[in-house]
């Protein structure tokens, strides 16, 4: 199977599980996600892992859990874990008795690009995602945009979530806002949240 029938069959399995479990995107957080770990029967532990690896999956004896870094924030976090559900539909099987380790590095590259397209398309599905620029009536995109978008959209994702997601669809160029801080530039458009403010200064 080609690398692009690979990423089509886990985006039509992330429309799959999404109308099993009734996800609404802007309703779909972590409690949504520890909801779906629960029927799947999938522990899940916060393990102190080492920095470059995010999550781990593993499942012997259909005793199933995913080790995951507590202090990711919620979006990543949430990521992560939809991430780690791709391995369980679908890596399961070949794993046999093995661990999964997901971070940032080549290791099993494709299966592990695949659970990062499964995860944005459970997420944030594209369609939804290019039904709301055309509601925000974005053509040409500048990080200001971006931070609107981000707040407006509903999605619980990540600047760099978003930021992937254009390049993917060639709306911006790759590294187009490598060097943007859309966290400061959010604070400083919208204002620090107050139970940031005491942290921030
Ligand atoms: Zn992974």
């Amino acid at each position: 199977m080609g690398r692009r029938a690979y990423y089509e069959g886990l985006r039509a399995l992330a429309h799959e599980k999404r109308n099993a479990f009734e996800i609404d995107t802007s309703h779909f957080g972590l409690r949504e996600v520890r909801a779906i770990y629960g029927h799947e029967n999938i522990r899940i532990d916060y393990w102190p892992l080492p920095k470059k690896i995010k999550a781990l999956y593993m499942c012997a004896d259909g005793d199933c859990s995913v080790a995951i870094q507590r202090i990711l924030p919620i979006e990543p976090k949430l990521f992560a874990l939809v991430h780690e559900l791709k391995h369980h539909y679908r890596d399961r099987e070949a794993l046999g008795r093995g661990v999964i380790h997901c971070g940032d590095y080549n290791r099993n590259e494709l299966i592990e690009k695949g659970a990062e397209v499964f995860a944005a398309e459970f997420i944030y599905p594209e369609d939804e995602f290019l039904e709301h620029v055309r509601a925000h009536g974005i053509t040409v995109w500048q990080a200001v945009k971006v931070v609107h978008f981000k707040r407006g959209c509903g999605a619980k994702v990540s600047y760099r979530f978003l930021c992937k997601r254009l390049e993917w669809l060639r709306m911006v160029a790759p590294g187009q806002f490598a060097d943007v801080k859309f966290q400061k530039l959010e604070y400083e458009l919208f204002g620090i949240p107050f139970y940031k403010r005491r942290r921030a200064s």
